[in-house]
């Protein structure tokens, strides 16, 4: 069985040590950024930014609502990344068998602009960036080489609050329906986001909507056949031929 995470919204303050947890470990480089009138920074995730607490302000029957999501990639059971990458260039985005991290590895350097385009849009989540200097496709690893040694990935060790949880599958589904539980009784709103489909799970207390735009999955999930991605690419050639 895969590893898994639970993401408890609730319990999240938005101190963001995930976030930082996450550079120092993997030693991703700060990027320059300016003040845009929100606590989240960076704006969005990027090749240096594998994990990023979005910040969503709205307003719910007058009240200001101010809802906290530490996102990152879900490790999807079938990743439509990797059957993205498989069609293009086999190999290059990679399960590990043992923890069910998805990973790109370093010869994702060969996909052309269009072909990452195509990987970043298959992702429910909209999660995959590429980095422009070197190529590479980057997004969280589930700190893999951490979790093959026994050890909790970077955010999890440094969560304060036990907003993030690790562990086996199992535990972690048993753990999600039990805090859903308590949880309910103080948000009726209260939510799992895609627990079937992916190894991250989010505890919501408030209508996906309310955090971000690809809070759960954008598109259908299920595994999409080589056929069916096939025919999704060649439709753009179709449309110019006819032009
Ligand atoms: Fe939230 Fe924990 Fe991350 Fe802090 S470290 S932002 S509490 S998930
Ligand atoms: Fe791939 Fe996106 Fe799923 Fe992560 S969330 S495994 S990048 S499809
Ligand atoms: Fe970053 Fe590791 Fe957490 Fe992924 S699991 S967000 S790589 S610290």
């Amino acid at each position: 069985m895969p590893k898994t995470f639970l993401i408890d919204t609730s319990r999240c303050t938005a101190c963001r040590g995930c976030q930082i947890a996450c550079k120092e470990w993997h030693e991703l480089p700060a990027n320059q950024t300016r003040q845009r009138g929100s606590h989240q920074n960076p704006p969005d995730l990027n090749p240096n930014n594998y994990k990023l607490v979005r910040f969503s302000e709205h307003l719910d029957n007058g009240v200001i609502r101010w809802n906290f999501f530490p996102d990152q990639c879900r490790h999807c059971d079938v990743p439509p990344c990797k059957e993205m990458g498989d069609v293009y260039h086999e190999g290059t985005i990679i399960q590990d068998e043992k923890t069910g991290a998805v990973l790109f590895t370093d010869k994702t350097t060969v996909f052309t602009g269009e072909e990452f385009e195509q990987v970043r849009e298959a992702c429910p989540y909209d999660i995959p960036r590429r980095d422009p200097k070197t190529g590479l496709l980057s997004k969280c690893t589930m700190c893999n080489d951490r979790v093959q040694k026994g050890m909790l990935p970077a955010c999890v060790k440094v969560c304060p609050t036990g907003a993030m949880n690790f562990g086996e599958r199992a535990d972690m589904l048993k753990l999600a329906e039990s805090r859903l539980a308590t949880v309910k009784k103080t948000w009726p709103k209260a939510m799992l986001a895609d627990p079937g489909d992916v190894n991250v799970i989010f505890l919501l207390i408030d209508d996906p909507e309310n955090y971000h735009t690809h809070t759960v999955a954008q598109a259908a999930f299920g595994p999409m056949t080589k056929k069916q991605f096939l025919a999704t690419l060649a439709r753009p050639f179709k449309a110019m031929a006819k032009v």
